[in-house]
């Protein structure tokens, strides 16, 4: 008998390609193949992201397409799971009559029963209720990249940004116990990984109700010494919670990457306040001081949010003068987009889409070209390479990323694939940069 095949389609941030993984290794567990090829498919899963834009409508339109599949082949089974589930919950399943099945990002565990449950009853069904923090080690994962891993350390937030719907689709924080994320990592370097990225929508709170009184910088302490992990990474910093323990850590600890990604969202302090950010301008550029001194060497990216409503051309101004003044290594640039049931989508003076796109197109332009000078400023450099495989240009180029995470294409056979190489840089571009692997041995981050 042929295996039962699922398509499994992701949309959205690290976490949701993470929580994929996770379902993977379920399905493949109960005996699915799985792709994200939805031709012949048995199950088809959506994982959905309702960060921004009309995510709700992307997705009942991807819907839409698939009830001709299922007309084809009524067995087929249909479900929606991540943000847009949570959110849109049991709406979904009346719009959608095709759809068998939704959950939330909380109720991944479940699916075994779930699928169960979908074939044997052939009705809909939903399961959106809140779980305390699974434990992911009791669940099969099937990891995207042979080197480098994704590990969750914490789920939701508490921070209530008034923009932003994760806590309403994620739930509130809760961390991993330190003594979980140590056995996967072990795991993780047993299997030969190199690169570790730990995960958390807030990721700098790690540990703040556990009875150990543990936080991140201890965390990285911790993992520090696991034998086989060359790299460690961690994702997304808030600068309120950003702290300068963490800042000596990271300066300290030759595994932890100098790359930071903290999201800043505006330059000017009425909007921050409207955001609900917790943190002054002022505070946000001593804290990127701070971390300059700590850290040598570091990059620090940010996201930043356009059009947030009131926004005036003052305010905005303000947002570019902080980015020339912190001068970014990447961002991460959004028009503001109201999402449902958030305090900003009711508040007053929207901003109008031609202004959005004016300022998107304005801030873009400055980044690009602070991004273009401090990768130009890196020729002649010697970078340490984690190298990914064949690069996009053509099949004798790789690509790899540094340790401040930029993107470097260069020549070299596919067999350094999951290797740590020295690359001696030799052009800056606005996104990546280029340069030539080196045969002898160099100190990172040296010149010539
Ligand atoms: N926890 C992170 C933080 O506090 O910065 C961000 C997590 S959020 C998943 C990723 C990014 O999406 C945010 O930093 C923000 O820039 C963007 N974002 C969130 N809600 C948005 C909205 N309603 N409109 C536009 N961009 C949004
Ligand atoms: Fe959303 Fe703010 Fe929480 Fe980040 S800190 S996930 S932007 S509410």
């Amino acid at each position: 008998m042929d295996p039962k095949r699922a398509a499994v389609i992701t949309y959205g941030c690290q976490m949701n390609k993470y929580e994929s993984e996770r379902i993977a290794g379920i399905l493949v567990g109960l005996g699915y193949e799985v792709s994200d090829d939805t031709r012949d498919a048995d199950l088809i899963l959506l994982n959905t992201c309702s960060i921004r834009d009309k995510a709700e409508q992307k997705v009942y339109s991807q819907l839409g397409t698939l009830k001709w599949l299922k007309r084809d082949n009524p067995d087929l089974l249909i479900g929606v799971c991540g943000c847009v589930a949570q959110q849109e919950g049991e709406r979904i399943l009346q719009r959608v009559p095709h759809a068998d099945l939704v959950f939330g990002p909380q109720n991944i565990p479940k699916l075994p029963s779930l699928l169960a449950q979908a074939q044997a009853r052939r009705h809909q069904l939903s399961d959106l209720a809140d779980n305390p923090l699974w434990d992911e080690q009791l669940f099969p994962i099937q990891r995207a990249h042979p080197f480098q891993a994704w590990v969750t350390v914490m789920q939701g937030c508490d921070k209530f940004c008034t923009f932003c719907v994760v806590p309403y689709t994620r739930g509130r924080e809760q961390s991993r116990p330190v003594a979980a994320i140590v056995q996967e990592v072990e795991a993780l370097a047993e299997q030969g990984y190199q690169e570790v990225t730990l995960l958390g929508q807030n990721i700098d709170s790690y540990g703040k109700r556990s009875a150990d009184g543990k936080d991140l910088a201890d965390l990285l302490s911790t993992l520090y010494p696991i034998d086989g992990i060359k790299r460690l990474r961690f994702i997304t910093s808030h600068p309120r919670d950003f702290t300068e323990k963490l800042m000596r850590t990271v300066g300290t600890l030759d595994k932890v990457c100098e790359y930071i990604h903290l999201p800043v969202q505006a330059g000017s302090n009425p909007i921050l306040k409207r955001m609900h950010r917790g943190y002054t301008r002022e505070e946000y550029l001593f804290k990127v001081e701070q971390l300059r001194t700590h850290v040598s060497d570091v990059a620090i990216s940010t996201d930043m949010i356009v059009g947030f409503p009131g926004e005036t051309d003052d305010d905005f101004a303000a947002t570019l003068q902080l980015t020339e003044s912190v001068e970014f290594d990447a961002m991460y640039l959004f028009k503001y987009s109201p999402r449902p049931g958030t305090r900003a989508s009711a508040f007053d003076h929207q901003v109008s889409d031609a202004v959005k796109t004016e300022r998107f197109q304005a801030l873009l332009e400055v980044q690009e070209a602070i991004q273009l000078r401090r990768n130009r400023a890196r020729v002649g450099r010697y970078e340490e390479v984690l190298v990914e495989g064949p690069s996009k240009k053509g099949s004798v180029q790789l690509t790899g990323r540094t340790r401040q995470n930029r993107p470097v294409n260069f020549i070299g056979h596919p067999s350094l694939t999951g290797s740590l190489v020295t690359v001696r840089i030799d052009k800056g571009g606005v996104h990546s940069l280029e340069g030539e692997v080196c045969t002898e041995g160099r100190e990172r981050g040296g010149e010539d």
